[in-house]
């Protein structure tokens, strides 16, 4: 018999109703990781907190990162220790808070030869980078890097060119689902008494006879909505500056987005039992390979953005740099066609007055208070949400004129309480998989299933989610669209974009049972999210030519 587990309320149409009737100490703006992880500190601080999302959850960066929980090798050449040193304390606080969530993951540097040659300057420089790395923080993890031999390395990537691999280096660092961690910490925070919701933006700030801010005007299903809180956080991730526009009408242009872009293919294209670091050529740059079930995902550009902040697209060019980048080492290319997923996020780097590339920007934070009172914070990373968080509830409590404790440091996620990690195993098993994506929550998926054996089958055939994956999205976890359900709750679109569009209308089925949607809402939905997967299909696909170079033809 499964244990019962204690299930706090996440209802929309409650938090709705508290948003128009109570009095908050604190508004958060942002339902990215950011503003989660600001809404949980102030919660557990003990402030009436409100968190307000325009889309879903994580729909913006924090959906579309490289999921890594990390200090961030590279940040070490750029001479960034402390930006390292914390974000290797957090993921150890990530591990040990989120561990259904986070887990450890060990990465290969593969040592590779040019013209048949090994620089040994560089092995050398790499092995230095690692003892730094460890001696940072990467210890806490309890294993040290080593020196694997070339067999060893190939071993762990099977399509590495062996003749190219002198040898390489194994290092430990974390992973994790992006968008279900942002969710876990909303719906954390809620559990301490935060009202949570998404589909609600600010539009204007609501400020009081002496010009301070004091709430917001919300739109909600085509309702505005006045809230009224003491403070308001901005936390509105490469949509920053808009947030603050509602506050002064002149401010420096604070953010520069940088693009990122990953892409599927099949793990059997690469079959890497590791994640692992790929130099690209002449670009001082490695992309991270990382195997993910039956997928291998490989990521991330870093180019200045200009376009439109919703929805950035990878371009044809983005898809060719990555797949030139695997290709440069493995021995049989990987083809434009063999991408099944893509996505793209925009990093919300702190503007410096430097013209350097957005690659060498720091990944610094940043917490500032304007006039009237709003607090803005932005830069950082994912990994160091928790710290970004509580420097921002400092700046909270100081507007509030109180001094209270961060408790963040040891607040359990939902699902982590008594959870124990399932020993590992190579063959797909539901246990498994559900327990690293709810935790001890992983009952109430069961639960559903024992109820109903039907929802015990694929959501996607081919991806290991159930259907009962979908119902508890929608009752559990505030999913209201089908993209909720594919994107972000499950990542069905990032794994197999056009499997997910095939398997659209029996989901938004099942999805639509749930919420009620009659036959012309359901039809909506699911042209909606086809035409999307459409788009992000066509805006990658590449020209004939680039396709040769990406070959290496
Ligand atoms: P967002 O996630 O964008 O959240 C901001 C939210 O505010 C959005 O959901 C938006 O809808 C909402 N919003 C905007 N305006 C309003 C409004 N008016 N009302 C209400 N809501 C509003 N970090 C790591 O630590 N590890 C990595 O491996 C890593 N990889 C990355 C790879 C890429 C390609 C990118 C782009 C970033 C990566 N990062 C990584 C960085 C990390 O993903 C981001 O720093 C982080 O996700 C930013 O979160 P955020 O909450 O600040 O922004």
């Amino acid at each position: 018999m499964a244990k019962p587990v204690q299930v706090p309320p996440f209802d929309r149409g409650d938090a709705l109703e508290s948003l128009a009737s109570e009095q908050f100490d604190v508004l958060v703006v942002g339902g990215g990781i950011t503003g989660a992880g600001v809404a949980l500190d102030a919660a557990t601080r003990g402030l009436r907190t409100a968190l307000v999302e325009r889309d879903d959850f994580a729909s913006g960066t924090s959906s579309k990162s490289s999921k890594l929980v990390h200090g961030g090798l590279r940040y070490l050449q750029q001479r960034e220790v402390g930006l390292v040193y914390e974000g290797l304390a957090e993921r150890q606080v990530a591990l040990r808070n989120a561990p259904h969530l986070v887990r450890v993951l060990p990465f290969l540097i593969p040592v590779l030869t040019k013209d048949g040659v090994i620089s040994r300057r560089l092995a050398r420089a790499l092995g230095g980078a690692l003892w730094m790395y460890d001696l940072t923080g990467g210890l806490r993890i309890g294993k040290r890097h080593r020196r694997v031999s070339a067999d060893q390395a190939v071993a762990h990537m099977q399509t590495l060119r062996a003749d190219r691999v002198a040898g390489g280096y194994l290092y430990y660092d974390a992973n994790t689902d992006d968008a279900r961690l942002t969710l876990a910490l909303c719906r954390t925070a809620a559990a301490h008494g935060a009202v949570v919701t998404n589909y609600s933006g600010v539009t204007s700030l609501r400020k009081n006879g002496d010009g301070r801010v004091r709430g917001a005007h919300v739109q909600a299903d085509g309702n505005e909505v006045e809230v009224r809180a003491d403070v308001v956080v901005n936390a509105a991730g490469v949509w920053t500056d808009d947030v603050r526009a509602l506050d002064e009408p002149t401010h420096p242009h604070s953010i520069r987005p940088a693009k990122g872009i990953h892409i599927t293919v099949p793990w059997g294209k690469v079959r890497n039992d590791i994640a692992v670091v790929v130099p690209v050529a002449k670009d001082r740059r490695s992309v991270f390979v990382v195997p993910w079930g039956d997928l291998t995902y490989v990521g991330t550009t870093d180019t200045d953005y200009e376009g439109p902040l919703d929805d950035p697209e990878c371009t044809p060019d983005d898809v060719a740099y990555l797949l030139r980048a695997l290709n440069a080492v493995i021995g049989e290319p990987v083809a434009e066609g063999d991408v099944l997923g893509t996505w793209a996020g925009l990093r919300p780097l702190l503007r410096t007055a430097s013209n350097d590339r957005t690659a060498d920007l720091s990944r610094r934070h940043a917490v500032r208070r304007s006039d009237s009172g709003l607090v803005t914070v932005t830069g950082g990373k994912l990994t160091t949400y928790r710290r970004m968080a509580a420097d921002t509830v400092d700046e909270v409590d100081a507007l509030l004129g109180k001094r209270r404790r961060c408790r963040t440091k040891r607040t359990k996620l939902l699902g982590a309480e008594g959870y124990e990690t399932p020993p590992d195993t190579n063959e797909p098993s539901r246990h498994v998989h559900l327990a690293h994506r709810y935790g001890t929550e992983a009952v109430l998926v069961e639960a559903l299933v024992d109820d109903d054996p039907a929802l015990g089958e694929p959501l996607v055939p081919g991806l290991p989610y159930l259907k009962a994956e979908a119902v508890h999205a929608v009752r559990r976890e505030m999913a209201r669209t089908l993209d909720d359900v594919l994107t972000r709750r499950t990542r069905a679109r990032l794994l197999a974009r056009d499997d997910s569009a095939a398997a659209a209308d029996d989901v938004a089925a099942l999805v639509g049972r749930e919420l009620g949607w009659d036959d012309a809402e359901r039809a909506r939905q699911v042209k909606e999210y086809r035409a999307a997967v459409a788009a992000e299909r066509d805006a990658a696909e590449l020209p004939e030519t680039a396709l040769e170079s990406s070959l290496g033809t």
